[in-house]
């Protein structure tokens, strides 16, 4: 038995990704298999695709680390029912060392995480441990669904659970487009905060007004901290949200009020900026790291995105077959939202 699926054969381009027939995943006890329907693409898909240095795994392996679908057999007692929509908790994790015994697998110190370490979500079928899927909110599409798990995660970690972002405050979301700073930008307002967002691109800015940001910095002809500061009657933001990494990292700090935090899940211009360490001291400012989420916060966000109607953009969805042209797409650098993957089960 064989199923459709996108994965890697080698490294270095589009030309080690192929499309086609896989093994279809066996079922070990306490593991569900979900017909998958739709995955999104994330920048890691791209750094597998051209790199994947550092990160340990075999090929081929299926690529796709989110995705949503319909629960196709599970055992009885795990909460899930035949046909039931489901999306994905990305991270596989081992249940018994320091970090997951206290409920932060997120840290846990033998994390696999679809797509990278194993086989993921571009594909008709994947067998997970039952706990990595949960319901998918009402009337939402399959796209939407799989775009929580891993980029609306990490924003509402960031955002909740790092910064502890509080109702009035400003934040700063830099280089918005992208499915994480889209994220933080939705869950932000849905927070009750004033958001400032920046672009190099006039038009993605005019989209995040559109979309509920209170200002927005067009960085390609205004300097960023400047207006921060015009924005704020000089005071600087409360919370930055950074992924964009050593391009925005002088600003970032600069950005900040005194004793400001800012949360970083990205360095995808760099990552050895100027550390700024006295600027870090003297105004007392708070920088976290942070990185995808715990399967409770996923759960959190799915009741919080449920309640205040907040749903991720889709920019395009592609089928399947053209998961080549998905990937040249996002690395474009032009998409506002998420490129999805539609799969025809
Ligand atoms: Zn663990």
């Amino acid at each position: 038995m064989t199923m459709q699926a996108v994965y890697l054969t080698g490294h270095g381009g589009n030309e080690v990704v192929a499309i086609g027939e896989r093994p279809l995943p066996g079922r070990q006890m306490g593991e569900v298999r979900v017909r998958l329907h739709a995955a999104t693409l994330n920048r890691v898909d791209l750094y597998m695709r051209d790199s994947g240095a550092g990160i340990t795994h075999t090929l081929p392996q299926v690529m796709g680390i989110d995705g949503a679908g319909v629960v196709e057999a599970v055992d009885a007692g795990q909460g899930l029912s035949l046909g039931q929509r489901v999306l994905l908790y990305p991270g596989v994790t081992c249940g018994h060392c320091e970090f997951c015994q206290r409920d932060q697998e997120v840290l846990c110190t033998t994390m696999k995480l679809l797509g990278e370490h194993r086989d993921g979500t571009f594909a008709q079928f994947i067998s997970v441990p039952a706990r990595n899927a949960v319901p998918m909110p009402e009337g939402w599409s399959f796209e939407e669904a799989a775009a929580l798990g891993v980029n609306h995660l990490t924003a509402w970690r960031m955002l909740v659970t790092q910064a502890r972002l509080q109702a009035g405050e400003t934040v700063l979301v830099f280089g918005i487009g992208g499915g994480v700073s889209l994220a933080g930008l939705q869950l932000a307002k849905a927070l009750g905060a004033r958001v400032i967002v920046t672009s190099r691109e006039p038009d993605k800015c005019e989209r995040a007004l559109a979309l509920g940001a209170d200002a927005a910095i067009c960085s390609g002809t205004h300097d960023v901290v400047p207006e921060v500061m015009r924005l704020t009657d000089k005071r600087g933001v409360d919370v930055v949200f950074e992924n964009v990494g050593a391009a925005a990292w002088d600003s970032a700090l600069r950005s900040a009020v005194r004793g400001g935090r800012i949360v970083t899940c990205g360095a995808t211009s760099g990552d050895q900026p100027g550390a700024d360490l006295r600027r870090v001291f003297i105004r007392q400012l708070q920088i976290f790291g942070s990185t995808l989420g715990n399967l409770a916060e996923l759960q959190d966000l799915v009741r919080f995105c449920a309640q205040h109607k907040v749903r991720p953009l889709i920019d395009q969805v592609f089928p399947i077959h053209e998961a080549h042209a998905a990937l040249d797409r996002l690395a474009s650098g032009q998409q506002f939202g998420k490129v999805a993957l539609r799969i025809s089960a």
